[in-house]
């Protein structure tokens, strides 16, 4: 499918997988990607190897922390000083920290919520501010959880950023549909990528996770990355201020899978 041929398009923390797996997707559908990344350059460099294998679009690394206002504003002068435009905006950067509630340093809980929430705020605001004066809309994406919705102790300051996720998706999918600005999220489940680190190279453990998913595993990070290019495309022209998930059935309740409600 070429559904995204042409379209420029910023992915943040796409040195690693949900956006790695994007940058490969979107560049094999056609786009041009511009490989955001905060640590060392290596996994970007991946990232964008594997888009220039997969497309033969003009693809780019950049590096800024998502938090910083100035890193966010100087990202967004390189990106649109090599592109004539920017189309559609991919907020995947995350971070998690497991921690009791009632232990988590205050450090840590800004910490999460400036990479998770701020980061998707300063990002969507610059990408607003170009898009309203090109005048001819765009589409910005957040990756966000399945702890959007569902409640995840000790992992208070994730489940508390992306609840907050789903409200920046909805407000500013309100305050500028009028403007042809399409804003929704993508909601994944368990994905076998870095920030599982815990599990996902422990056959134990992992079976373990999988026991609680409907569908009986974990996602690969290409399973989100389509739902990412669906949303990004025109085939999602009329959708916005949702969030889609993609999580395996996670979010159907699954402790439900047996009548226990009703003593079967
Ligand atoms: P990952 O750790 O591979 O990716 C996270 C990326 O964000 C990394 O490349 C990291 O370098 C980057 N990053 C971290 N802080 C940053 C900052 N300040 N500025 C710029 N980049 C930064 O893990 P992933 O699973 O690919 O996570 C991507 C997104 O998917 C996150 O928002 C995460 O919350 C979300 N998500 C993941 C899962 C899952 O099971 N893997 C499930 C639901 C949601």
């Amino acid at each position: 499918m070429s559904r995204l041929t042409g379209k420029n398009v910023l992915i943040t923390g796409a040195s690693s997988g949900i956006g790695q797996a994007i940058a490969i997707r979107f560049a094999r559908e056609g786009a041009n990607v511009a490989i955001n990344y905060r640590g060392p350059s290596g996994g970007a460099e991946e990232t964008r190897a594997m888009a220039e294998e997969a497309g033969s679009g003009k693809h780019l690394i950049i590096q800024a922390d998502v938090a910083d206002e100035g890193q966010v504003s100087e990202m967004f002068r390189y990106v649109l000083g090599e592109w004539p435009q920017l189309d559609v905006l991919i907020n995947n950067a995350g971070i998690q920290k497991p921690s009791p509630s009632h232990e988590i340093e205050a450090s840590d809980f800004d910490r999460i919520l400036a990479v998770n929430l701020r980061g998707p705020f300063l990002c969507s605001r610059e990408a607003i501010r170009h898009f309203l004066a090109r005048g001819e809309g765009g589409v910005i994406l957040n990756n966000s959880s399945v702890h959007e919705v569902i409640p995840k102790p000790k992992y208070l300051s994730y489940s508390v950023s992306k609840g907050g996720l789903e409200n920046l998706t909805k407000s500013l999918a309100l305050e500028y549909a009028g403007h042809g600005i399409r804003v929704n999220a993508v909601g994944p489940g368990a994905v076998v990528t870095p920030i599982n680190s815990a599990w996902i190279n422990n056959p134990k453990a992992k079976a373990e996770v999988e026991s609680h998913i409907p569908m009986s595993r974990a996602a690969a990070a290409a399973e989100i990355a389509s739902v990412f290019a669906f949303l990004a495309s025109d085939e999602a022209s009329y959708i916005t201020g949702q969030t889609l998930f993609a999580c395996g059935g996670l979010t159907l309740y699954p402790e439900f899978r047996v009548a226990w409600s009703s003593g079967e």
